[in-house]
């Protein structure tokens, strides 16, 4: 439904990735009449008047749960899949207040393989240097020896010796020790994270570490306050869950309490730009014009909840995204760079490559496969017997560029009307979707099935990776390059110079005088995940919109112990 025209909006949200459903639900579900700063706002009634512009036809952005007809007993993930048990906004809000069914997500088995340089090693095999095809130095052979070591581990290791005793902080210990922490006497934020690493480690090291990671981004040049945080915040103990329906639960079950609540969810409506309005009270405000004739729409307060990528694609007018008028927000802006990921998943009528003792978890390679997790065909993470296979290739960084060469020559052909050679293979015998959030799912699927170029190249890679003689060619195939617009990349890291900490506070305002918000994962200190955009919304819900603290939220119970000296 969209606004009257001649409505006010108390506060217009653009962008329904989950930072602006979050942010709508708990603003439509505020009491106006208790906040202070919403009291300024809000004059006669309790409810704030609260709508969400999304410019596609779903709200959920950077998490895309698909079906494919092939595979109904499951949920794929083309975008974010799991939270861990060490968040604390994101597991308080599954958790404790939607209270959504998950599971627990298998990663690392030893039985899996790592297919490196061409040599098809076990996951148990990787400590042992004399297996391994890189040249490590004798100290890093070393190091691998010890019992419970990985080769990821070499970058920790590499870490602590420039920063003794880091290896050893989590949580708030970490980042003061970080933000406080020099290298030979330069701040730690103004170095790169691969700047340091190589003076530590060797190049084989790395290659080696970045492989068995399953990213080649987080060896990446950003900013090494934040990536080292990254790194050692994933503790070997957390454990990652999945929803049993799909990430996209998350968003789809606060899109209905934020409607139920009043809000108003407007999709197919892209922003344009925003300017300064004076409303008939005199008070500041902001219009908004869109694209594709949508009514332009005035509003109190705007609520950019988007990332730097879909920023930069407005018109770069007005108070705040005026380079003239606003140069200082250019250089928040410029303070983030997105990184590309690319899924691919492929569904095979059995799981063949449980004839070579791999069936759970993920196996890993260098090849631009990189991460190949064998996807549960069932229900709530299990793996149906008689059902088909699913395989879920993950990757970033320059590995997304080989895919997207796969990809181009469809993409021309759909732009010209021409017919390209596109998955599903088989017709599906699978009854249609029975409910809303299914038919969701299956459409999810269908608007990103893959070129038929790239399903085969992936097929050719994962069989040389399995080593198998014979392997039935897939069924059904969907795909996603995040690094498409809007989104410009799957996640961002912060660049070398920018002090995350501060940044992350002045973004959620950029220009102190304007009411224009901006929230999401891209400017917060939980970067790549769901966590960094609710600890965002919040840290603006609660600033700038007089929120309190929901009562649902609880701390993690690993933190806690810690911080009663239990580890
Ligand atoms: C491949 C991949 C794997 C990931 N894995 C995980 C994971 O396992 N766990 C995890 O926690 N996180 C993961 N993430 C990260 C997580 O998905 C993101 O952090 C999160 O979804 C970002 O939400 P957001 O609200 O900040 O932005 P987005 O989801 O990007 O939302 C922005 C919204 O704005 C809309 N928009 C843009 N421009 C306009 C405009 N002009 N007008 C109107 N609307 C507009 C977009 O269409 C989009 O819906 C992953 C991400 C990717 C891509």
């Amino acid at each position: 439904m969209p606004s009257k025209k001649s409505e006010i909006l108390d506060v217009a949200i653009v962008g329904g990735g989950i930072s602006g459903i979050y942010a709508g639900w708990r603003l439509a579900t505020a009491d106006a009449g208790a906040s202070k700063k919403l009291r300024g706002r809000k004059h006669a009634s309790k409810k704030l008047s609260v709508q969400v512009f999304e410019g596609s036809d779903r709200i959920g952005g950077r998490l895309l749960s698909a079906q494919s007809a092939h595979a109904a007993e499951t949920v794929c993930e083309a975008g974010g899949m799991r939270y861990v048990s060490a968040q604390t906004w994101i597991r308080s809000l599954i958790e404790n207040e939607l209270k959504l069914p998950r599971f627990p997500q298998i990663v690392d088995l030893p039985q899996n393989i790592a297919y490196l340089r061409g040599w098809q090693l076990r996951g148990s095999q990787t400590t042992d240097a004399s297996l391994l095809p890189y040249d490590l130095a004798w100290a890093e052979q070393q190091f691998l020896a010890e019992p419970k070591r990985s080769p990821n581990d070499l970058i920790g290791w590499a870490v602590a010796k420039l920063l003794p005793g880091v290896n050893v902080l989590t949580g708030e210990a970490l980042d003061k020790y970080l933000q406080q922490a020099e290298v030979d006497g330069t701040p730690l934020y103004k170095h790169g994270f691969w700047n340091l690493l190589a003076r530590a480690m060797t190049t084989e090291a790395l290659a080696l570490a970045k492989a068995t990671i399953g990213y080649d981004s987080l060896g990446a040049n950003a900013n090494a306050v934040d990536m080292i945080s990254e790194y050692f915040n994933f503790t070997p103990d957390v454990n990652y869950y999945l929803l049993d329906d799909g990430y996209d639960a998350v968003p789809w079950t606060l899109q209905e309490r934020f409607v139920a609540a009043g809000g108003v969810v407007t999709p197919n409506a892209w922003l344009e730009g925003f300017d300064a309005a004076t409303l008939p009270d005199g008070s500041q405000g902001v219009t908004l014009q869109f694209r594709s004739g949508h009514p332009s729409v005035m509003a109190r307060a705007v609520v950019l909840a988007m990332p730097p990528r879909s920023i930069r694609l407005l018109a770069q007018r007005g108070p705040v995204l005026d380079p003239q008028k606003a140069p200082d927000v250019q250089v928040l802006l410029d303070s983030v760079e997105p990184i590309p990921l690319y899924k691919l998943f492929l569904v095979y009528p059995y799981a063949w490559w449980s004839a070579v003792g791999v069936s759970e978890g993920r196996s890993l390679t260098d090849i631009p496969v990189h991460q190949c997790y064998y996807w549960p065909s069932g229900p709530n993470g299990t793996m149906l017997k008689d059902g088909p296979g699913i395989i879920m290739a993950y990757n970033d960084q320059a590995d997304v560029g080989f895919w997207g060469g796969l990809g181009a020559a469809a993409r021309v052909a759909r732009k010209t009307g021409a017919k390209a050679r596109m998955y599903p293979r088989a017709t599906a015998n699978v009854a249609a979707a029975v409910n809303p959030f299914t038919a969701r799912l299956r459409k999810n699927w269908h608007e990103h099935e893959a070129p038929y170029e790239m399903a085969a190249e992936m097929h050719r890679q994962l069989v040389l990776m399995h080593n198998v003689q014979f392997a039935p060619s897939p069924i059904d195939a969907a795909f996603m390059d995040w690094s498409a617009d809007p989104f410009g990349g799957g996640v961002h890291f912060w660049n070398i110079g920018y002090k995350s900490w501060e940044v992350l506070h002045q973004m959620t305002q950029p220009k102190p005088d304007f009411p224009c918000y901006v929230c999401g994962e891209a400017w917060s200190t939980n970067q790549t995940w769901v966590e960094g955009a609710l600890q965002t919304a919040e840290i603006m819900l609660q600033k700038h919109f007089g929120l309190p603290k929901p009562p649902w939220v609880t701390e993690p119970v690993a933190a806690a112990a810690q911080a009663a000296g239990a580890r």
